[in-house]
């Protein structure tokens, strides 16, 4: 890690005319953490919590899932990390929460929808979360929002538990920051509410660009309908980057895209400036902004969103080529 790390890590990650990109991880295991000091990377912009629940064969109490999260939060050390509540159901049911067979998994009983219906399971993990950060900052976000109603009721369960823990003398983090993933389209007709409400957003591009085009992400047969440079995905993403400008509100993206040099390339043609990606595309990703011109792209861009091609992919390509990119 640190030979396939070291010549990247020393370089700013800045654009070659002098905008600075924060680059995060994507992160789901302990094992992961090392990468963190390794890269350089800013901190940990998705902690997959979902992840060590699938590899036990009972639900993890609170003792067990508070040790986890402070480890995670003693390696990574004064870099911040964004852990996301439980985000199963779909294509990662836990054999100790039954769910039974569902005919659209995508659009079935799966992530807040577990938590909410279950408060209980997500109270403990808060519960946990809150009690690994005593005395240290912690960000919290909820996957698969699909309307603000579904973050008032999440963030109420972080509340009760807030009081809980300073009803029983417990340290509380230093500080506490509360966000939503950007996956279920529904949500972006509701920004302003949710803006006044957040202290963050990641956009989760996987489930988006499957949501919006109605096509399984998984499916091999649909992969071609399924394409985040499509001039749709780009054009709604531009607009939620200027609503998130107009509000002052910090927005990333998680999804795989980010992780992508090309598609990252438009993301930051766009507006973009935090990218979360997973620890192996840091120096393909870092490596392209440093050799871009974002205002360049950004006025080449411009001139394309409304020319009604399938994809923006090869007029990229093109560019990225022309421009040495
Ligand atoms: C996403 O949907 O883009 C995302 C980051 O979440 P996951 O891939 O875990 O569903
Ligand atoms: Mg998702």
């Amino acid at each position: 890690k640190e030979q396939i790390y070291a010549e990247i890590r020393g370089l700013p990650s800045v654009t070659r005319d002098g905008v600075p990109i924060s680059i995060q991880l994507n992160c789901g295991l302990l094992i992961d953490l090392p990468h963190l000091k390794a890269s350089g990377a800013e901190g940990i912009g998705l902690y997959r919590t979902e992840i060590p629940f699938m590899v036990r064969s009972s639900y993890p109490d609170v003792k067990a899932q508070t040790d986890l999260y402070a480890r995670i939060l003693d390696e990574a050390g004064d870099k911040p990390v964004v852990f996301r509540t439980l985000d199963v159901g779909g294509d990662k049911m836990l054999p100790y929460i039954a769910s039974g067979e569902e005919e659209n998994p995508a659009l079935g009983w799966r992530a807040i929808r577990i938590g909410l219906d279950h408060p209980s399971l997500l109270r403990q993990q808060l519960r946990s979360l809150l009690r690994a950060a005593a005395g240290r900052p912690l960000s919290v976000m909820f996957p698969m929002i699909a309307e603000v109603a579904e973050f008032d009721a999440a963030k109420r369960l972080l509340d009760l538990e807030l009081k809980r823990l300073e009803q029983q003398g417990l340290e509380p983090p230093s500080r506490l920051r509360v966000g939503t993933m950007i996956e279920v389209p529904s949500l972006l007709w509701q920004l302003p509410a949710l803006l006044a409400r957040v202290d963050f957003l990641s956009v989760g591009s996987n489930d988006l660009t499957q949501y919006i085009f109605a096509s399984d992400r998984g499916n091999p047969r649909t992969a071609t309908r399924y394409d985040p440079l499509a001039p749709a995905m780009l054009c709604l993403l531009r607009r939620l980057v200027e609503a998130c400008n107009d509000a002052g509100v910090p927005l990333s993206i998680c999804g795989e895209m980010a992780g992508r040099p090309l598609d990252a390339m438009a993301l930051l043609g766009i507006g973009f400036r935090s990218l979360s990606m997973s620890p192996p595309s840091v120096g393909p990703v870092k490596t392209m902004l440093r050799s871009l011109d974002v205002a360049a792209l950004r006025q080449y861009m411009a001139g394309l969103y409304q020319k009604g091609d399938h994809s923006l992919r090869d007029k990229l390509r093109s560019f990225a080529k022309d421009h040495g990119v």
